[in-house]
């Protein structure tokens, strides 16, 4: 079976091997077969080691090294006992960064699963999806909804639902303004729920035409080009706007969390979704003048991935992806090093 697995010097890269076997079914465990499964920024930190050696975390299933993957869609072929309540053979599910919790604690049952203590993790605690068999846990994997695009889905279930639970928390409502700092992946996906499905008016920046272009295509109403010489981006915003409602942080440039606060209308609420290493300057007068809240926001819960899959099904939402071959991994992954890709690259599983 061929996997995707870490490196054991944890260099960002992965060993693409051809001996790889998915554990045996527990109970309530599914083996599903890959189709796609796309490339997120997270398995770059995974393999890098940034948040500890995934060979050496989590559960280890006899497997001696970590498969990396949390944006797979693939069809449910077998069921473990007691799986069946509640998937058939046949379903097309998701692998989603968010893997299982405990179900119990108190994160779990107040619908912040996510928060969970015991929370397990797809290609970090885990095994992930990218590779041509992965085994999920029946009653976490989130069926993908008839009418939607499998490739597509492959990126709602990481970043498409990353941004619209990241809108929820940023309290997004219809006819408000909300910025979205760095238009990749994730702010694509940002803008487009913003405007299709929360009914908002959105400004985007960043430092690339092409990614600009493509979100005012998909209804940006501002662009704003933070390279342009002399600009001054949060006073554009605000000249633009009259401050915005929230501001949506997708970059990984310390820059923009600055400039997302300055960005702010009084009340305004920043959410912090990108992971760049270090700290924020805050500027407290600003905060406490203004009412200023800042809150993180980390995936979404099994509610809100069918919720962003079912606005995927009706065409709301449109993930930019563009296939790509299993053995090319790693030059896609310094592709993303380069930050050279607009959308997602998707890994086919479908023909090998
Ligand atoms: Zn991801
Ligand atoms: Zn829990």
């Amino acid at each position: 079976m061929k996997a995707a697995v870490v490196r054991e010097k944890n260099d960002g890269f992965v060993d693409l091997i051809d001996d790889w076997q998915p554990r045996a079914l527990g109970f309530g465990d599914a083996l599903v077969d890959v189709e796609y499964c796309g490339l997120c920024h997270t398995d770059l930190h995974c393999a890098s080691g940034d948040f500890g050696d995934p060979n050496t975390l989590g559960e280890r299933n006899g497997n001696f090294r970590r498969v990396i993957g949390h944006e797979g869609v693939g069809i449910v072929s077998k069921l473990g006992e007691g799986a069946d309540d509640y998937l058939k053979v046949g379903d097309r599910v998701s692998i989603a960064w968010f893997y299982g919790a405990c179900g119990v604690c108190d994160y779990c049952v107040s619908g912040n699963e996510t928060f969970c203590r015991k929370v397990r993790n797809s290609g970090y605690t885990v095994d992930g999806a990218m590779a041509q068999q992965v085994v999920v846990d029946a009653k976490y994997a989130v069926k993908v909804p008839a009418g939607l695009d499998p490739v597509e889905a492959s990126s709602i279930t990481c970043a498409g639902v990353t941004m619209y639970k990241s809108l929820k928390v940023g309290e997004t409502k219809p006819g408000q303004w909300v910025s979205v700092h760095g238009a990749g992946g994730l702010g694509n996906l940002a803008v487009q729920y913003a405007h299709n499905v929360f009914g908002a008016h959105v400004v985007v920046i960043d430092g690339n035409p092409d990614k600009l272009e493509a979100a005012k295509e998909n209804g940006a109403e501002v662009l704003i080009n933070r390279k342009q010489p002399g600009i001054d981006v949060a006073a554009e915003i605000q000249k633009a706007t009259g401050g915005v409602n929230n501001a949506q942080v997708t970059a990984v440039n310390d820059a923009a969390f600055k400039q997302a606060v300055d960005s702010l209308r009084p009340m305004g609420k920043l959410v912090a979704v990108a992971l760049p290493q270090g700290d924020m300057s805050l500027n407290i007068v600003k905060t406490v003048l203004d009412g200023i809240e800042v809150r993180g926001s980390l995936v979404g819960t099994r509610g809100d991935l069918k919720e962003a899959f079912q606005f995927g099904a009706e065409g709301k939402v449109h993930p930019i992806v563009e296939k790509a071959d299993f053995n090319d991994l790693n030059d896609v992954i310094q592709e993303m090093k380069n930050g050279s890709i607009t959308g997602r690259k998707v890994f086919d599983f479908t023909h090998m």
